[in-house]
């Protein structure tokens, strides 16, 4: 099957694409002869009208990831395209990254990083001082792939509490994970030392974290989101970080990306920022390349891919 990967894939996905399919990579001056496309791999390419009706062949668009907004879904299935995503490739690094940024801000790691290069006169001062994570509780908000696998690391782990704020999810299937189910946004905001965000970006969870929800929250508490930019409201962020309204936050996603330099939050000693880096790991990066690809070969070999969306 001729299939064009218009994103750089990972060595090893590129090597068992090639072993089964007809492959036209990104840098070939071919990936431009669109009209021969059958199948597409694509990361961030965009898969508009425009450019899926210069593909008169195609018949799976396959997304390398879990994110589809750069690929027009209806028109794609109008024209009987099948369209797949990844769904479970990045979870584990999702889930380890939000972890580390938990660490990182209880324990001020890149504050301390920080300090060693600017030079200190004696050791462990006070205002590095963090806290444990142990027996604390971690407040859940989305307890999808993501959500749940943190919840249940950090349970086994490290001896955390688990609450969850998910209306999608029923309170049996929260005890079965070892989390207790809140009934409101407010509870988990009020009771969570760790906070953590994953949930999809909707007009309902856009600006869900904002001032009043951030003013229920504990001093001590830690808030991190690596789901979408603008779930949590950036301005009334900043404005809590600076007033030490709560101990500290870290975003892996903004509104606006990659992150300006000049972000009012970076100025927050209190405050870690990551460029959108939750799935990016050698590990994850591959399962999405043969995640992908496999999609292809099952529509190939006349089966039905996993991931129909
Ligand atoms: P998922 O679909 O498995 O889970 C999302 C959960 O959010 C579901 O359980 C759903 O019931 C819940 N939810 C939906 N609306 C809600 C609301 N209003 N309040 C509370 N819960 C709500 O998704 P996932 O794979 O766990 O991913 C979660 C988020 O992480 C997504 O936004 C995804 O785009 C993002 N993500 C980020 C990165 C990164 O690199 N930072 C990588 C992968 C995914």
């Amino acid at each position: 099957m001729k299939t064009y990967i218009f994103d750089p894939i990972s060595p090893e996905a590129l090597a068992y694409a090639r072993s089964y399919l007809d492959v036209v990579c990104w840098d070939s001056s071919e990936i431009v002869n669109y009209a021969n496309a059958e199948a597409v791999i694509v990361r961030t390419f965009k898969m508009t009208p425009m450019m899926i009706d210069q593909m008169p062949n195609l018949k799976i668009i396959a997304k390398h990831g879990v994110g589809v907004d750069n690929i027009d879904i209806p028109y794609a299935k109008s024209k009987g395209i099948r369209v797949t995503n990844t769904p479970t490739a990045n979870m584990n690094s999702v889930a380890e990254l939000i972890i580390g940024l938990a660490f990182n801000c209880v324990r001020r790691i890149t504050q301390s990083q920080m300090a060693v290069l600017n030079g200190l006169e004696k050791n462990s001062p006070m205002y590095l001082s963090g806290y444990e994570l142990a027996e604390k509780t971690l407040g859940l908000i989305g307890i999808g792939k993501i959500g749940m696998s943190v919840g249940k690391k950090l349970h086994d782990a490290f001896d955390m509490k688990i609450i969850a704020y998910d209306p999608f999810a029923t309170t049996d299937y929260c005890n079965s994970l070892g989390f207790a189910k809140t009934e409101s946004l407010d509870e988990l905001c009020s009771k969570g030392d760790i906070i953590s965000v994953s949930v999809p970006l909707t007009k309902e969870t856009r600006n869900m974290i904002a001032s009043r929800e951030i003013s229920l929250m504990k001093e001590t508490a830690v808030l991190i989101n690596t789901s979408r930019g603008g779930i949590v409201n950036e301005d009334d962020l900043y404005k809590a970080l600076k007033n030490h309204k709560i101990f500290g936050a870290a975003l892996d996603v903004f509104v606006q990306e990659p992150v300006r330099k000049n972000h009012p939050l970076l100025s927050c000693d209190n405050f870690i920022a990551t460029p959108h880096n939750g799935a990016n790991t050698t590990d994850a990066l591959i399962r999405m390349g043969i995640g992908a690809v496999d999609e292809i070969i099952r529509l190939k070999n006349g089966e039905n891919p996993l991931s129909g969306l």
